[in-house]
């Protein structure tokens, strides 16, 4: 049973999102009640985004209720970043779309693929991303970039703030960033 203000924000969004991918039953918010720490925080409402919009609409309705709003990618985080007591927003399985510029020195990337499919698909480039944390087989770009993972070959001069050359970023009113773009820097 949702409190008022996590009910008004599940009706705000049920006309958007799919109800298949919102969850608030107590076996749901149990199982992402936890993530790679050894803290439990038990999240009011689970989202499985599927695509920007959704996120933008997120945010922005969560803003205007002033609630907190918490992004998990693989949820292989030690320190307790990708749990939360309020809403939990899952970017991953679905986050994979890619494209790879300048024979392999540049690859965009959706949130939700792991560090070690972008580096398959590197590999007939001869190259690599920068971070090479050791839960590269399960950690995806979206926590690898938000953490700035490192590892024990990068060290600190290609983790993920070195390496990383522009975002697409949401911000909390739900406009869209995108770094890349001379036209998105200029709106914002
Ligand atoms: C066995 C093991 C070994 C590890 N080794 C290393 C290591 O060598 N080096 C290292 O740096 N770390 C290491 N880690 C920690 C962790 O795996 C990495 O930091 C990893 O990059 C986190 O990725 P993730 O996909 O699990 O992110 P998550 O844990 O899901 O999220 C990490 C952070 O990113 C945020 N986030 C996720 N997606 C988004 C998004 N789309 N938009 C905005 N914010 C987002 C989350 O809110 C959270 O704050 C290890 C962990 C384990 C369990």
């Amino acid at each position: 049973m949702l409190s008022t203000q996590y009910q008004e924000l599940y009706n705000n969004l049920i006309g958007t999102i799919d109800s298949k991918r919102m969850f608030h039953d107590p076996l749901h918010t149990l199982a992402y009640g936890t993530d790679a720490s050894f803290y439990r925080l038990i999240p009011k409402l689970v989202i499985k985004v599927k695509d920007e919009s959704e996120v933008a609409l997120i945010l922005k309705e969560c803003s205007k209720l002033n609630i907190p709003v918490t992004f998990r990618a693989a949820g292989t985080s030690l320190s307790g970043q990708a749990i939360s007591d309020s809403v939990l927003v899952i970017a991953g399985n679905h986050w994979t779309k890619y494209k790879i510029d300048e024979n392999g020195l540049k690859i965009k990337m959706q949130p939700g693929l792991t560090g070690a499919k972008a580096n398959s698909l590197l590999a007939s480039y001869g190259r690599k991303i920068g971070p090479d944390p050791a839960s590269i087989n399960a950690a995806m770009i979206g926590g690898i970039a938000a953490n700035n993972a490192s590892g024990m070959c990068c060290g600190t001069s290609e983790n993920s703030y070195k390496t990383v050359d522009s975002l697409r970023i949401i911000l909390a009113d739900g406009s869209v960033l995108d770094t890349s773009s001379d036209e998105s820097k200029a709106q914002f």
